[in-house]
């Protein structure tokens, strides 16, 4: 079967590409192989001029590589721009910065001369998701290939055309053959690769199922692994919240990539002194998102990713207003061609309903209401995801206080969580383990080798 790109917007064919066989697909990891062997020697600075190089070329081609984006999985024109641009500053963070991270680290308070020496470990293999398909690869393919290490990807089946395209520039800017693998193969083949003996370690962004898949091939094989799971992000407002900037940050927060990102505020906890007020501004602010075309610079909600993720949201919607949650806003899809879902707002989602503790992927927001701040840190660490999360409050302090309580890997005051080169990422729980980005992203496929010399 052909893997095919097609518009969510108008649910059109795009363009078929042909997987590669079991055969050729070992073939490939076997020419990775050969590749990380001359990599592996070449300095830090040869390998920057390439991955400069990279980020000149996605820099001077974003609207080509943008509307791949949006063609393939229907984000807003403007948002696949930032994304590759938000790629160029990643490429550039590792291409200026992996020398630093690497650099031998002598070792203190101890009792002789030792230092730790970073090495990079081989071939690596990455599977990515669809719904940065530009940034999840660069954010995985960059540190490792500055590290030294030769990477392949198996990219999400619905954005090829974005998968080929990150693979062409990668040899147009001078990477050697094979450093880089596009790995046209259906989801089966990843196990095989991850038990062959000549790949070191495994990362993935999706969903808990495919996180739990690969993390028992990689426990089986002893390798490696780096999982960047899902989430339901608390989005805490507390009574002394900037009630108006707040409501803003929260329809950013949300609507982010259609409500398809991991990071994505989900769950709207605030406490009753401000709930109404709250509530009326979100549910203006959401109404007025104007549903169209991903490639008008209008619009400003956009597709989902397929029509199967629309299909999904809706069941997961219905389940929970068939279980007594109340619809304040949208609830259904629009009645138009393509993958489209109504900006929705439910309130009066209890633990016992289904979609309590699962991840709604799209413009659908929960709002909970509480009594103080205590008890929005304990409904906020009611969740078996472990992502990021946010809290409002004009008081830093108690901000600061709250963030620590938060059980998850990333907590921002006064921000939606997002990401940033610079910025360590991951979660804990069910979201996944390991950190990407920042110098910790680098350190995650190396062998911190100790020298001992006496
Ligand atoms: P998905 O279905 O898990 O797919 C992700 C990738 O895994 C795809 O390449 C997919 O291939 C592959 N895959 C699926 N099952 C597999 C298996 N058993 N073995 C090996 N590979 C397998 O997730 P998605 O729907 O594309 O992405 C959405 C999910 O990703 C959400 O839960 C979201 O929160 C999460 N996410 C997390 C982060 C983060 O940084 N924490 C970032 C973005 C997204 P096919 O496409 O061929 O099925």
């Amino acid at each position: 079967m052909s893997i095919t790109s097609i518009n969510p917007a108008t649910n059109e064919e795009l363009k078929a590409f042909t997987p590669l066989s079991k055969d050729a697909t070992l073939e490939a990891v076997a020419r990775s192989d050969e590749a990380y062997q001359s990599w592996r020697k070449t300095s830090f600075a040869e390998r920057k001029k390439v991955i400069l190089t990279f980020v000149e070329k996605l820099r001077e081609r974003t609207d080509e590589f943008a509307r791949l984006i949006t063609l393939d999985m229907g984000k807003r024109i403007s948002e696949s721009r930032r994304e590759i641009e938000f790629c160029a500053e990643i490429a550039e963070f590792y291409a200026n910065g992996a020398e630093t991270f690497l650099a031998d680290q002598p070792m203190e308070n101890v009792d002789a001369d030792a230092y730790i020496h970073y090495e990079p470990i081989g071939v690596l293999m990455g599977v990515m998701p669809w719904n940065f398909p530009f940034y999840q690869v660069t954010r995985f393919a960059m540190p490792n290939i500055m590290a030294g290490n030769a990477v392949m990807v198996k990219h999400a089946s619905n954005v090829p055309q974005c998968a080929d395209a990150i693979s062409r520039l990668f040899t147009e800017c001078g990477l050697p053959d094979d450093v880089y693998t596009n790995l046209f193969i259906p989801s089966e083949f990843v196990e095989s690769i991850i038990a062959d003996s000549r790949v070191q370690g495994v990362s993935l962004t999706g969903s808990e199922k495919a996180g739990a898949a690969v993390a028992a091939a990689a426990g089986e094989n002893l390798k490696r692994s780096v999982l960047e799971l899902g989430g339901n992000d608390p989005f805490i407002v507390l009574e002394d919240a900037d009630l108006k900037e707040t409501v803003e940050l929260a329809v950013k927060g949300r609507m982010v990539n259609a409500g398809q990102s991991c990071v994505a505020a989900k769950r709207f906890i605030v406490v009753e002194p401000v709930a109404n007020e709250f509530l009326d501004g979100f549910k203006e602010a959401m109404s007025a998102l104007q549903i169209g075309d991903p490639m008008d610079e209008d619009t400003t909600l956009s597709p989902l990713s397929t029509e199967d993720a629309a299909v999904k949201l809706q069941e997961q919607v219905q389940s929970s207003v068939d279980a007594g949650a109340t619809v304040l806003l949208g609830g259904d899809r629009p009645d138009r061609e393509g993958a489209y879902f109504n900006a929705t707002i439910l309130t009066g989602v209890t633990p016992d309903m289904p979609t309590f503790d699962q991840e709604l992927f799209g413009p659908v927001a929960t709002v909970y209401v509480v009594k103080d701040e205590a008890a929005a840190i304990e409904l906020a660490n009611r969740s078996s995801y472990g992502l990021g999360g946010s809290v409002y409050t004009k008081d830093t302090e108690r901000g600061q206080r709250v963030a620590e309580q938060i059980e998850t890997g990333m907590v921002f005051v006064n921000q939606p969580t997002n990401s940033q080169a610079e910025l360590p990422f991951g979660g804990i729980k069910n979201s996944g383990y390991g950190r990407e980005l920042s110098h910790l992203g680098i350190l995650e496929f190396v062998n911190k080798k100790l020298i001992h010399l006496g």
